[in-house]
């Protein structure tokens, strides 16, 4: 290894955090030697804040009807392609009744920005959930919303937002969405949530179009300040309906490689190892939780639309990815040594 790298890896082992410039070589320069090493260093950081726990999540898919336009979601509002459907509060109550009896203590509530959604609808059923099942944690991914409205879901008692920054720095974030969506609104609504006191989660897609090593340093710059509790990292996978189908996907190993350094910056975060990487290679979940991942998001969605929440092609959720088939996904895990927790799974020391 160049002795610049190794001063790189020191550093970041040591402190925690690196420059800008730092960040880009290490990502630029990266070798299987230094991809090993992090990936150590990462599991162990892993196992000695959460064990051989990997919590679990259950993600209801509520609506793919969306708004926004997003270049690289297969669920963009322009896509004719796509066959439309929304969850009642009785569908989701549905699928908690039977993720809480398969063992899941959170719900992640998964959706495009579905206008039927609105704050009274919302937390009715959020308040329906946590009635019926005081111990699980409800976890929101529904994009945008003001001050107002996430501060009406958490009054209702969601305890935690996925909003993924996509990408930290403003050129490639004009270039993944269309005007109307700005990057300052994403990061405003992060610090909103965070103000709330919801656990909060960012992340973004590896390998997204046009995506360089400098814009992957900014993304790592950006979680090591804002101090994510959760953090979504997978990589980019093609839609064939969208502006970007003829883009390549992102590759497993450097998602992986990335994974490692997050969870060097952030010890305590909730990481999870992706459905999408789950897709690109099969043995992606495993790889991402020896490379310090600690949490998997089994799908509990109806089977009736599971095949419609199609952000990118060949999407999966029949095999261990499904809430029904927990135990393969345990078998799985117990090739790695890890147990599935049954358990809330809330972020460490806060
Ligand atoms: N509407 C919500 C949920 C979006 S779907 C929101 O705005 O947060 C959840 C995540 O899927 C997105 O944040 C995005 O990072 C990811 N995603 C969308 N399209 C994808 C694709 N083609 N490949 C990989 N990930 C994708």
């Amino acid at each position: 290894m160049n002795k610049k790298l190794r001063k790189i890896i020191n550093k970041l082992k040591n402190k925690g955090k690196l420059s800008v410039r730092e960040y880009e070589y290490l990502v630029k320069n990266r070798t299987e030697e230094a991809a090993k090493e992090l990936k150590n260093h990462a599991f162990k950081i892993k196992t000695a804040v959460y064990g051989d726990k990997i919590f679990i999540r259950g993600l209801i898919e509520i609506s793919n009807i969306c708004k926004n336009d997003c270049y690289y979601c297969g669920i963009r509002h322009s896509n004719k392609n796509c066959g439309r459907y929304r969850l009642t509060a009785e569908d989701i109550l549905a699928c908690a009744e039977e993720g809480y009896a398969l063992g899941f203590r959170t719900f992640v509530l998964q959706g495009g920005e579905d206008p039927y959604y609105t704050d009274s609808v919302l937390t009715d059923i959020i308040r329906k959930i946590k009635e019926k099942y005081p111990d699980c944690a409800v976890t929101l991914s529904l994009g945008e919303r003001t001050y107002e409205s996430y501060k009406a879901l958490k009054a209702a008692g969601a305890d935690r937002y996925l909003l993924r920054h996509e990408t930290a720095d403003k050129r490639h974030y004009k270039k993944l969405h269309p005007k109307e969506m700005t990057l300052k609104n994403r990061i405003a609504c992060l610090k909103n949530l965070k103000k709330l006191g919801f656990q909060v989660g960012c992340g973004f897609m590896v390998g997204s179009p046009k995506q360089t090593e400098r814009q992957i340093a900014k993304d790592l710059k950006f979680i090591e300040k804002f101090c994510p509790d959760m953090c979504g990292i997978g990589p980019f996978v093609p839609h064939k309906d969208t502006p970007f189908k003829d883009f390549p996907a992102g590759t497993a190993e450097l998602t992986c490689y990335l994974l490692s350094i997050v969870r060097i910056i952030c010890p305590k975060v909730l990481l999870p190892a992706t459905t999408a990487l789950g897709t690109i290679d099969t043995n992606g979940r495993q790889e991402g939780i020896l490379s310090g991942a600690n949490v998997v998001m089994p799908n509990l969605s109806p089977i009736s639309v599971r095949k419609k929440y199609m952000l990118y092609d060949n999407k999966i959720s029949t095999d261990e990815e499904a809430a029904e088939n927990l135990k393969m996904l345990a078998e799985r895990l117990d090739k790695i040594n890890q147990k599935i927790a049954i358990d809330r799974g809330d972020v460490k020391g806060r």
